[in-house]
């Protein structure tokens, strides 16, 4: 799938940096035969992996297909950003959906990181979690706004933990000259994508969710009045369903992919520069993002290398040398490694929605699916996987109420539905990352 070349020593996961480092996770199997359960959870990244342990907890019923590996989608695969906020700026949800839901929007994106904190501590996830993110102006028009935006945050949201940074300072937190400013984020950072994932699986399966790998669902259809999924060699048969697939939904549920469409991204980790090489590229160890259309993503692994998140394409095949395709955009950022070896790379495929805002939606009674973070996952698929174990397991209260909110999002459907999508995004996205160069 998507070019992905497959290793012996990689466990079943495309190689990658993350891949090579893993934890044990969960031991699972594929599914053989037939189950039932209250909730059948389609798809094995945060979102679905959260919500088994979040319907576990409250001592649901709930069995998980992964098609793959556990985590084996963007969500194993991904920079390990943690950003604070939803995928859209406040200034941009007050307009589009006034004060009051912009703000319910803010507290939402909180509770997810608080809850991402949550997780990692009450499961002892070994997951390298490390604070700090930087976000990095590429031009310097854009550091006015820039500047707006954290006395935005500071002074209507009482939000404190960002800080403006002049010229200066972007210079002397990443050694490169092609920043111009930035904002510092306190509660932002990063992690071991892949690790997180495990650690979210073994949490699941220790509470008793049941988890299959190597198990697509191949339909999903209603049975009387609860619903089937089938997969090769079983099926579940389930009150209801919560399809989680994001970007690597191939037409389960074509509802769903009218909303959202498949990107690909691509990442670089370099070989070990030991720990004043990584420091001189990145001072402080943030995990820094930039102002591009085709965002610049990178920050420094336990083992200190560089981890490179750069350009992206949109059709379903990676490159076919993907080092080679990240390294031009590394080399901009960090004329300095010209010489340096890349010793992982690897691409990942991510969900966009045309607003970028994710899609939550009951398609039909007992039938859910969330996708599109829009390359914004690591904290809001875990947290939207609980909200949605809320809902689907009956509760009332705010949690359900938040879910609803999500759901009641207006995410518009790409032009060209879900087959004829391309032809329009990929001219679109290409005229706006051709921005980037100027
Ligand atoms: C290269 C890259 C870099 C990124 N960087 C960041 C970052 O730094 N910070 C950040 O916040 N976000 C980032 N993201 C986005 C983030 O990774 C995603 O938003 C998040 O992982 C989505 O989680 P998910 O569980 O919804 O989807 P996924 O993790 O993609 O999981 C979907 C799963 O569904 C499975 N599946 C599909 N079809 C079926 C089927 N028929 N049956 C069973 N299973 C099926 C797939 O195999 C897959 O494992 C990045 C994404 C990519 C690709």
């Amino acid at each position: 799938m998507n070019g992905d070349a497959m290793s012996e020593n990689s466990g079943g996961y495309p190689p990658s940096w993350y891949a090579a480092t893993r934890l044990a996770g969960p031991s699972v199997a594929r599914l053989e035969g037939d189950r039932d359960a209250e909730i059948c959870i389609v798809g094995g990244g945060y979102t679905g992996l959260s919500a088994a342990l979040h319907l576990a907890r409250a001592s649901r019923s709930v069995v998980l297909v992964e098609a793959e590996r556990l985590g084996w989608g963007a969500s194993g695969r991904n920079g390990g950003q943690i950003h604070v906020g939803m995928r859209r700026e406040q200034e941009w949800l007050e307009q589009a959906l006034g004060e009051v839901e912009a703000r319910a929007f803010w507290r939402i994106a909180l509770d997810a990181r608080v809850h991402l904190d949550w997780l990692i501590g009450h499961y002892r996830i070994a997951c390298d979690l490390t604070p700090g993110y930087l976000h990095a102006d590429h031009r310097r028009r854009f550091t006015a706004d820039t500047r707006a935006h954290v006395d935005h945050l500071r002074d209507r949201y009482g939000y404190e933990h960002v800080r403006f940074v002049d010229r200066d300072e972007v210079r002397h937190l990443v050694g490169s000259d092609a920043y111009h400013g930035g904002m510092v984020d306190a509660r932002g950072g990063h992690l071991h994508a892949l690790n997180f994932a495990l650690g979210i699986a073994a949490a699941a399966a220790t509470e008793g969710a049941l988890l299959f790998d190597r198990t697509p669902a191949t339909a999903i259809v209603r049975h009387g009045a609860r619903w089937r999924v089938t997969t090769p060699h079983g099926s579940i048969t389930a009150d209801r369903v919560l399809v989680a697939c994001n970007g690597y939904s191939r037409g389960l549920v074509p509802a769903v992919e009218r909303h959202v469409m498949p990107i690909n991204n691509y990442i670089a980790v370099t070989g070990p520069l030991g720990e004043s090489g990584v420091q001189a590229l990145i001072r402080e160890g943030h995990a820094v993002s930039d102002s591009r259309f085709v965002v610049y993503y990178f920050r420094i692994t336990r083992d200190h290398r560089l981890l490179f998140g750069g350009g992206e394409n949109y059709s379903w095949t990676f490159p076919s040398d993907i080092a080679g395709f990240v390294r031009p955009h590394m080399l901009r950022i960090f004329p300095q490694l010209k010489r340096t070896r890349i010793e992982h790379a690897w691409g990942g495929t991510l969900a966009i929605t045309p607003n970028r805002m994710p899609f939550v939606r009951e398609i039909e009674p007992g039938l859910t699916a969330i996708a599109g973070f829009s390359g914004l996952g690591v904290v809001l698929a875990p947290y939207l996987g609980k909200l949605a174990a809320q809902a689907l397991g009956g509760e009332a209260g705010m949690l359900a109420d938040d879910f609803r909110r999500l759901a009641r999002l207006d995410i518009p459907r790409f032009p060209g539905g879900r087959l004829m999508r391309w032809p329009t995004l990929v001219a679109a996205m290409s005229a706006l990352s051709f921005r980037d160069a100027f």
